[in-house]
């Protein structure tokens, strides 16, 4: 099936990347070689994650995408409902992997080869164009060409859709039409940190990062911060709103952030009039969720497995 009229909730133009996960009891120093105790691949990148999340809370979503032969990967897609018809195979470059370490305090290190999520470009965003402007939200990261995320964003902006911007991984001299393109700004701590170019290790310390970004232009500043939840920071607004989370024992938190932002995706696309702490508020829930069981889109909440009252 084609898609051109159909409106969608939630577009997510970013990627898709094959994770290597180890648990090992901690995170091995430069150098060193340590024995873990389980290993296993998964489907991941921020992009798909994202994606994944709001489609598993019950948002109509697509992935525009590129893939190295993906066919495992589209099926995962399409196991979870969300639209394929720009998920594009490649054989120009190997496939994008993330080789993940877990140690038992449920922390992470992640190295990413992006490979063949930087194919993604102009070409494809113009095939997705129907789409992407009949979308409710667009949602972009940084494991695709940081061009092809802005033009993205420009393209949704200009057709009147909502933007959600995850400047992640972080880069430093992060282009500032990024700012102004995006509806929300949602970052966690360290890439707040690289972008303001001070510490953000507490709640404190985010809300004046949350300043700073939100007089770089954006409409709405996020900051996650793990098991403290995140800031929220509007334009209406001089005070930033600190939303903590429901405490709960953290197995693993890779990939929360995710979790959150496709959760945001989410609210954003059903309730566009519900306050923005308020989203934030439900999206901690689901993260909160996400963070209690091992993996990356494994640990993701679905709709049924959460309350009642986050809907
Ligand atoms: P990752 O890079 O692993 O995807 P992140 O650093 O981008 O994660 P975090 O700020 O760690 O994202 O977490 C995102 C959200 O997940 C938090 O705002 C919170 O809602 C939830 N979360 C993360 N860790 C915990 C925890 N230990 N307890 C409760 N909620 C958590």
């Amino acid at each position: 099936m084609i898609m051109t009229e159909e409106a969608l909730d939630v577009i997510v133009v970013g990627s898709c990347m094959t994770d290597l996960v180890s648990q090992a009891p901690r995170l091995p120093k430069a150098g060193e070689t340590i024995h873990g105790h389980k290993f296993f691949i998964g489907f991941g990148g921020k992009g798909a994650n994202q994606c994944i999340q709001a489609a598993r809370l019950g948002a109509k979503t697509a992935m525009v995408g590129k893939d190295f032969f993906g066919d495992n990967y589209i099926q995962n897609f399409k196991d979870n409902g969300v639209h394929t018809d720009f998920v594009g195979q490649s054989s120009g470059s190997a496939t994008g992997a993330a080789s993940i370490i877990v140690n038992s305090a449920g922390e992470n290190a992640i190295v990413i080869v992006a490979g063949a999520n930087m194919l993604l470009g102009s070409e494809e965003l113009q095939k997705a164009l129907p789409a992407i402007s009949h979308a409710k939200v667009l949602v972009c990261q940084l494991e695709i060409s940081p061009q092809t995320s802005l033009q993205a964003l420009r393209l949704a902006q200009k057709n009147g859709v909502k933007t959600i911007f995850n400047p992640a991984p972080a880069i430093p001299d992060l282009d500032p039409d990024f700012y102004r393109v995006s509806d929300v700004f949602c970052c966690n701590e360290s890439e707040a940190e690289l972008l303001v170019g001070s510490p953000v290790a507490n709640v404190e310390e985010a809300n004046q990062a949350g300043q700073e970004l939100l007089k770089r232009g954006c409409g709405s500043v996020i900051i996650t911060l793990g098991s403290q939840g995140c800031v929220v920071v509007k334009t209406q607004e001089s005070i930033s709103k600190h939303v903590p989370p429901t405490p709960v024992m953290a197995v693993d938190t890779t990939g929360a952030g995710d979790s959150f932002i496709g959760a945001l995706a989410f609210y954003m696309a059903h309730y566009p009039t519900m306050i923005l702490e308020e989203m934030a508020h439900r999206a901690n829930q689901v993260a909160g969720r996400s963070v209690q069981a091992a993996g990356t889109q494994t640990s993701y909440p679905f709709r049924d497995d959460l309350s009642a009252e986050l809907f």
